[in-house]
């Protein structure tokens, strides 16, 4: 068959890479005409191009099972696997430690070279319709023909209305750093990244391939005083004030290779398949979730084997939206559930608030009980693998709720308050940049609290 794909990022490539060895012709189509000649690549649109990503074990392993030479183009390009915990012991779970940007130069070269899929620049305007049935993508003002046309047009898609759409109330900001030659990296406390929460915020060092490594720090979006990180200046004073962060930044050990990025407008986003024949929705276009948890790629992947698997199985393309869409509801839907719900908790827990033990305990609130009750760890093991859905934590609800009735609460890391952190911001942006790096920074009073 024919197949039109709307978007050539990640989904749309693997998924018409698949596709194409399976013997349909496929054009996947992007307004972002891919890396510049001088290897620059700007990705307009795409505002987590620049972002830190972890990769689950999901992508890997649809890459491998489906489009090995997109695998082997990402492990030539630095890819480092790791092993992660198995959700059970014959599972072997291997994640990808690498650049967003390093992974999608990986695909655009291995599509470059793959038989049946082109990958062309334009803008799809919208959809060409004929007797009811969708036929095509409007492309540029030009109709091209297909038996099916994918939507793999992301998070913000126009073709595909979303049902569910929550602010997640967080914003990230973030910067990158190359470690020295022979330079050891800062310990992560998982193999994908050292993460830490502290109060008003959380963050994250997220190491890639060849000693590269993304810096996060997230907060509410309504903390306009912690808005003040954008700041280059502001940000590096935070990174050498966070105990974690400063091991992966200072000067004497890593380079910053970027600006500082800021990434807001993050949401939790449902979109149900639309009765309209000869259309599919994957990917971010039917799912996007807040970025803490990393799993939207994985989410992206297992949506791409299950379609692959109705197709296989001899489901009629011009109607595959129905089964696929009531996988979906079942499959992905309770991902972003877990979501609206934890994020809420995440934002609230910044402001100042305790836990609300007169709700259901979200999934993050389990999860962290099972430091102080181990007999929860059992439970908790296939939910963070995504191999089994949030609901398979309510069994351990009851013990985590014991947990909390104690008064016991996740502990916070030792590092500098919301508000002493703010304080450093606007020390530092009042501070000439070449004297920042020996300016005496105020001493934030964790440093007081822990020499007495
Ligand atoms: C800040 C942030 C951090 C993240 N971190 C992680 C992480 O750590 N791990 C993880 O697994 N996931 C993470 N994600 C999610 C992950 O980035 C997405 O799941 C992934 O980008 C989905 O790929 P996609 O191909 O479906 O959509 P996209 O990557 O958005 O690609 C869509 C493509 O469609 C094109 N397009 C859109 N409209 C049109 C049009 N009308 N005409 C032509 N082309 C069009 C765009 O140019 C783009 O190339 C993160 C997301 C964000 C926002």
């Amino acid at each position: 068959m024919d197949v039109v794909i709307v978007g050539a990022g990640p989904t749309g490539l693997t998924l018409g890479a698949a596709l194409a060895r399976r013997g349909h012709r496929v054009v996947a189509v992007d307004r972002d005409p891919g890396p510049a000649l001088d290897g620059s690549w700007r990705r307009r649109g795409v505002m987590q191009f620049q972002q830190a990503h972890g990769f689950r074990p999901q992508v890997r392993d649809l890459l491998l099972a489906e489009w090995p030479e997109a695998w082997r183009a990402w492990l030539d390009l630095g890819a480092e696997p790791i092993d992660l915990p198995a959700p059970d012991a014959c599972t072997p779970a291997v994640g990808v430690r690498s650049r967003r940007v390093t992974y999608e130069r990986a695909l655009r070269r291995a599509a470059a070279e793959a038989d049946g899929l082109t990958v062309a620049v334009g803008h799809v305007d919208g959809l060409a319709e004929r007797g009811g049935r969708v036929v095509g993508a409007v492309v540029d003002g030009s109709t091209v023909s297909a038996d099916l046309v994918v939507d793999a047009s992301g998070r913000l898609s126009r073709l595909t209305p979303p049902q569910i759409r929550g602010d997640a109330g967080m914003a990230y900001v973030s910067r990158t750093y190359r470690r020295h030659p022979g330079e050891p990296p800062g310990a992560p406390a998982t193999p994908f990244a050292w993460s830490a929460r502290f109060h008003g915020y959380d963050s994250y060092a997220f190491p890639h391939e060849h000693g590269h490594v993304s810096i996060v720090i997230i907060r509410p979006s309504a903390d306009a005083g912690l808005g003040a990180l954008r700041h280059p200046s502001a940000f590096e004073a935070a990174c050498r004030a966070i105990p974690g962060l400063a091991e992966w930044t200072d000067a004497r050990v890593a380079t910053p290779t970027s600006g500082v990025i800021v990434g807001g407008g993050l949401l939790n986003t449902y979109r149900r398949q639309l009765e309209r024949p000869g259309l599919v929705a994957v990917g971010d276009a039917v799912a996007t979730t807040a970025p803490t948890a990393g799993r939207g790629l994985a989410m992206a992947s297992m949506q791409i084997g299950a379609l692959l698997q109705l197709l296989d199985a001899g489901a009629d393309p011009a109607t595959i939206a129905a089964p696929f869409g009531a996988w979906c509801d079942t499959w992905i839907l309770p991902w972003v559930e877990d979501h609206l719900a934890f994020d809420a908790e995440s934002v609230r827990r910044w402001q100042g608030h305790d836990l609300d033990l007169t709700q259901p305990l979200t999934s993050a609130a389990i999860v962290a009980a099972a430091r102080a009750d181990p007999r929860i760890e059992p439970h908790v093991a296939g939910f963070l693998a995504m191999t089994a859905l949030p609901a398979s934590l309510a069994a351990a609800e009851p013990l985590a709720r014991a947990v909390y009735e104690t008064g016991w609460r996740q502990p916070t890391a030792q590092g500098p308050t919301r508000d002493e952190l703010v304080s450093i911001a606007e020390w530092a942006r009042a501070i000439p940049g070449a004297r920042l790096e020996t300016a005496v920074a105020p001493i934030p009073s964790y440093l007081e609290r822990s020499a007495s």
